[in-house]
């Protein structure tokens, strides 16, 4: 995971953790609705982020942190949610539609596409969530949950599904290193296990104000991939980059090297953390076995009470 997840997603965990009973899964089986074709990273990926979250402070003894496929009810649930689920209420949503049109190298014309979003569902309804943490774009997938679980509610007679509220992920003001957005794809990313001077070299790489040649050269700090890592690793002294910059008594030399500092100072005590979990790595196979023991009880008690209600026996 890089510098976007950590300030978007990962810190909405980290801190959701203290005030909720909290269950965090690797959705292996969504990576298949896209992936279904290449699935060899799928395992080490699984691993890999599992490492990430504890080394970001994602504690284990407060949050399940389990894997998708290991718990086979999140399989029945969408199957029986298929059964209630029209195929308009997928067809309108907005992700499928924008996908199938940008992904084209891939066939995403499968049933597995299409449904994704009924077995995200069955991932929320399943612990019988209060609350979700989700990004802007992924709206529509919670409000389609939501209509499930009335639909169900309303069909079996009882209020078996609370309807989830959303809790925003804070939107990561991060940009890639060339100013797009971060991401691995676009290899313009800053990862959380990049070691101090893989950093330095890719705040060497930033894209600054073009129109900034010389170090006295005023510059408009507005344009600059620099400032806007300040803006988040160098808030006390952010102030002054910004107007010694737009005075031209600032270097971006100087300017790139105060924020390597202050990144790598960020990143320190997850690398720490996350050397401690690499030399043992039976940490994360008993963290995942563990998560994954919660996990099944709270998902089986709620599929007594599905197969109760749809007269499954
Ligand atoms: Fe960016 Fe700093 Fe250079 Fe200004 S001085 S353009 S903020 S790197």
């Amino acid at each position: 995971m890089h510098l976007g997840h950590l300030e978007g997603v990962l810190q909405s965990y980290v801190a959701m953790q203290d005030k909720y009973r909290v269950y965090y899964m690797i959705a292996d089986w969504h990576a298949l609705t896209t992936d279904y074709e290449k699935p060899g990273q799928i395992a080490e990926n699984t691993a890999e982020m599992i490492k990430d979250w504890l080394s970001v402070g994602i504690d284990p003894a407060k949050a399940a942190l389990f894997v998708q496929s290991s718990v086979k009810e999140h399989a029945e649930l969408a199957l029986l949610l298929g059964f209630i689920t029209p195929v308009p209420w997928l067809e309108r949503n907005p992700t499928y539609k924008e996908q199938r049109q940008e992904l084209t190298t891939r066939d995403l014309s499968t049933y597995g596409f299409l449904g994704y979003p009924v077995l995200m569902a069955a991932d929320i309804l399943l612990y019988k969530s209060d609350v979700v943490p989700i990004g802007e774009d992924q709206r529509p997938h919670l409000e389609l949950a939501r209509e499930i679980a009335r639909r169900f509610n309303n069909l079996y007679g009882e209020i078996l599904f609370p309807e989830p509220k959303e809790i925003l992920t804070r939107y990561p003001k991060l940009p890639g290193i060339d100013g797009r957005k971060m991401s691995k794809s676009y290899d313009n990313a800053i990862f959380l296990t990049d070691d101090e001077k893989t950093v330095g070299q890719k705040i060497q790489r930033m894209f600054t104000d073009p129109k900034k040649i010389r170090k006295n050269d005023p510059g408009n700090p507005d344009n600059c991939v620099v400032c806007a890592f300040h803006q988040v690793y160098n808030t006390a002294e952010c102030d002054t980059v910004i107007s010694e910059c737009r005075s031209g008594t600032r270097g971006c030399v100087d300017c790139k090297k105060a924020l390597a500092v202050r990144l790598n100072a960020r990143l320190a005590p997850i690398r720490e953390k996350r050397a401690t979990i690499d030399k043992d790595p039976s940490i994360v196979a008993d963290i995942i076995r563990d998560g994954t023991k919660r996990a099944r009880q709270a998902a089986g008690d709620t599929m007594s009470s599905v197969r109760r209600l749809m007269k499954l026996g």
